[in-house]
């Protein structure tokens, strides 16, 4: 199964490439830029990785962070992620990043863009990997913020695949964002948004009504609501589901009591992400064999999973079923 599971031609929709700074890279880079961390080492840093919660999580995501703040830093922090994608077996990669999280810190929105659109670029052309990209908003900002920031991202808007709606769930609820969404419409923007993650069931039904995505991101919670789950198993939405962020953020308490079964077995569009591997406990292929492990699933349910995310990747079709015919030559 681990060399299946390697093998596999593995799709990830949900990442967060500011969640995928190592502990190393960020220790590199702050040497680079004369930034002071609040750790002497490596090993203290990965064990002040400690969080109960979203919120707590996000402090530290935060933190982490700061030590971007160079063209060059961007790109280091994407290829970094990519070639260690690349080494479990990863081809695709839908990447959010947060545009608010560092023009709040006084990086402009051109240094990020630059440096990921060098790593989008490279990675396409030498590591056999795609990448989408997804500008993603911070939904415990103001909304006039984000839309000030969409506004603001106009030479970029062709370069983009989706917005996306991120951060602290609680209190946030997509209903906020109504303005955002409506105008990323209007300018072709496909839209995606976290939801029911740590928020209840009727966020879901919010993102799809309120903001029209095409995609769920976590929306595990799904299950509480079956008008929701009805809905999302008739217009096949998919869903990117992160197992071990899930646990990490102690959505559940163990794996086994994750729902994945359960969604699969409503007949919901699942897929699997890593979220922010380097906080999470690791990547796609982690995430897999956590899954094989926890839930006994059989090649077949991997194969579905893949498919389900190929079919719903920022790609071209000519990709697609470039990878689609992989999946089935395996
Ligand atoms: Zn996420």
């Amino acid at each position: 199964m681990q060399d299946f599971l390697q093998t596999l031609p593995k799709v990830e929709l949900h990442l967060h490439i500011e969640g995928s700074l190592e502990p190393e890279l960020m220790f590199a880079l702050a040497q680079r830029n004369g930034i002071e961390l609040p750790y002497a080492t490596v090993q203290e840093a990965k064990d002040a990785y400690c969080f109960s919660d979203l919120q707590g999580f996000l402090n530290l995501y935060f933190q982490g962070m700061s030590v971007l703040r160079n063209e060059q830093d961007f790109y280091d922090l994407a290829m970094d992620y990519f070639r260690r994608a690349r080494e479990e077996g990863v081809v695709h990669i839908d990447m959010h990043f947060d545009p608010q999280a560092h023009l709040q810190r006084g990086v402009p929105l051109e240094v990020v863009m630059a440096g990921l659109l060098k790593a989008k670029q490279e990675a396409e052309e030498s590591l056999d990997l795609s990448i989408g990209m997804i500008m993603a908003f911070l939904r415990d900002r103001p909304a006039e913020e984000a839309l000030h920031v969409l506004e603001q991202a106009a030479p970029y808007w062709k370069m983009l695949d989706a917005i996306g709606l991120d951060s602290a769930e609680k209190e946030n609820p997509p209903s906020k964002f109504v303005d955002v969404f409506e105008r990323a419409k209007q300018l072709g923007l496909v839209c995606v948004a976290h939801a029911g993650e740590e928020g209840p069931a009727e966020y879901i039904k919010e993102a799809l009504e309120l903001l029209n995505v095409e995609r769920i991101d976590h929306g595990v919670r799904c299950l509480e609501s079956e008008e929701v789950v009805e809905r999302l198993r008739r217009e096949q939405i998919a869903l990117t589901v992160c197992p071990l962020s899930n646990v990490s953020l102690k959505v559940v308490e163990d794996l086994r009591d994750h729902p994945l079964p359960k969604l699969l077995s409503e007949g919901l569009k699942v897929t699997i992400s890593s979220d922010d591997p380097a906080y999470f406990g690791g990547g796609m292929l982690t995430n897999h064999l956590a899954c094989a492990e926890a839930f006994g699933w059989d090649k077949a349910v991997f194969r579905q999973l893949t498919r389900n995310a190929i079919e719903e990747a920022f790609t071209t079709q000519q990709r697609r079923d470039e990878l689609l015919r992989r999946l089935a030559a395996i």
